[in-house]
């Protein structure tokens, strides 16, 4: 879930940054320290170890600003991503990181997140205050010394702009050892982990007498999962894996109606007023208990019976364990938002402007479209022709069979009501309906991408 939470004070943002172009054209160059985005296949094992390094710092500022602080680093497992997918251009994310040998100045690492922090920035309390979240980075571990790279887009040209860099010795000591603590368990298993999607479910407020409780919670999480295309016949690519770790107090703070809970993760409804929103902003903790899989996407099983979750593109997606209403489906929704940072299509009624989707610019989002670059960068080739575009929507066309309906450009997505459009009349990424053939075939290529 990313919610438009308040209405945003657009800003007028003047750093000088570095524009850089992170879409599939690969050529691009501009006036900065990287001259080019690299699309080359990097020799994996020239410049990494076959482990994880992890980059902690805080991410901070208001609504107007961000910057970032250095915390530490610490060595990490087995690198469970792709040895030959190294450098991400689909362009997704508001935050863009590269790692960058020091030796050739080559870029040998890059890919795009989201963060609760930007969330954080469209609130009203970012008007007033600076606040601060703790947030993390995990990359394979570099042979040689490197600096890590961090853009962000600005918040009116939605251009990445480098905001922040570090220079690091990779024999530096106080990179903190591998330590692993807690256990896992396999879920299921489809491949390798170079060649597969690896995912890691992580418990929050199970204290250790309720494990089997979270084990069954993986488990239905898993056939939640596998319950929809394209992820039903992609099974052989995804391997999932539970970490057990336990919590001292049974339950989730929910702090709207003081009641609070010591967690392990210190996940909770409310998140920025929110009641149905539940995340965690410590994200460290949250990196240090998925250490101890193998991972590259993340998804934390509450234990709580209120509906509720949210998820943030390669940060982590999270629901309530309990059976209530349709648990199911929120899982593959919020994952769909966590893997790959696709777009909610639904409509917040009465909602006009979009601190995340004004009308000139293109989204990000593989699943909506301003129209402002629809033929380049979105779905228009799977357009039939004559397909209305916008295409019209009415009850007549709802009671069709779904492979009946048209893939377009259906207006309405994006919390807003107008000037933005999505592919179908229905979707898992609004009203928790199957995923429509754009997210299916965008899923596809990302998992082609992450499991080559
Ligand atoms: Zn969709």
């Amino acid at each position: 879930m990313r919610k438009s939470y308040a209405i945003f004070a657009f800003c007028l943002m003047t750093l000088a940054g570095c524009a850089v172009q992170t879409q599939k054209e690969c050529s691009t160059k501009n006036s900065c320290a990287i001259k080019e985005i690299e699309c080359v296949d990097v020799d994996y094992d020239k410049y990494f170890t076959e482990n994880t390094l992890r980059f902690d710092f805080q991410h901070y500022g208001n609504s107007e600003s961000e910057n970032y602080a250095f915390d530490g680093m610490k060595h990490e497992g087995i690198w469970a991503g792709s040895h030959k997918s190294l450098i991400n251009t689909f362009g997704y994310g508001e935050q863009l990181f590269r790692i960058v040998d020091t030796e050739e100045q080559k870029v040998i690492y890059q890919n795009g997140y989201c963060t609760l922090f930007n969330e954080w920035q469209t609130t009203a309390e970012a008007q007033k205050t600076t606040r601060s979240y703790p947030e993390s980075l995990i990359f394979p571990c570099p042979k040689r010394n490197f600096t890590v790279e961090i853009y962000a887009r600005n918040k009116s040209t939605k251009v990445f702009e480098k905001k922040y860099s570090y220079t690091a010795n990779i024999n530096d000591y106080n990179i903190k050892p591998y330590k692993a603590e807690y256990s896992t368990e396999e879920i299921h298993i489809g491949g390798s982990i170079e060649h597969s999607l690896d995912i890691a479910l992580l418990p929050d407020g199970f204290t250790a007498e309720e494990k089997e409780k979270f084990m069954e919670a993986c488990n239905a999480w898993r056939n939640a999962l596998f319950n929809y295309e394209p992820f039903t016949s992609e099974k052989q690519r995804i391997n999932i894996r539970a970490v057990w770790a336990p919590s001292k107090e049974s339950g989730i703070s929910i702090p709207g109606k003081g009641e609070w809970k010591e967690t392990l993760l210190d996940c909770r409804f409310y998140t920025f007023g929110s009641e149905r929103y539940q995340m965690t902003s410590e994200f460290q903790k949250v990196r240090d208990v998925a250490a101890a899989a193998p991972y590259e996407a993340i998804f934390i099983l509450t234990n709580s019976d209120k509906y509720g979750g949210g998820g943030i593109y390669n940060y982590y997606g999270l629901g309530s364990a309990g059976k209530t209403g349709r648990t199911g489906e929120v899982y593959v929704h919020e994952f769909g938002h966590s893997l790959m940072g696709l777009g909610d299509e639904y409509v917040e009624v009465g909602n006009t402007v979009s601190a995340f989707y004004p009308a000139d610019k293109e989204p990000w989002e593989a699943n909506l479209t301003t129209f402002v670059n629809f033929d380049k960068k979105k779905w228009k080739g799977m357009i039939a022709e004559g397909t209305p575009l916008p295409t019209p929507v009415n009850d007549s066309l709802i009671k069709l069979p779904d492979t009946q309906w048209p893939i377009g450009a259906y207006e309405g997505g994006g919390y807003l009501e107008k000037g933005i459009y999505r592919p179908w009349p229905k979707c898992m990424m609004n009203q928790l309906y199957n995923f429509c053939p754009v997210c299916q075939a965008a899923i596809k290529e990302y998992l082609d991408y992450i499991c080559k």
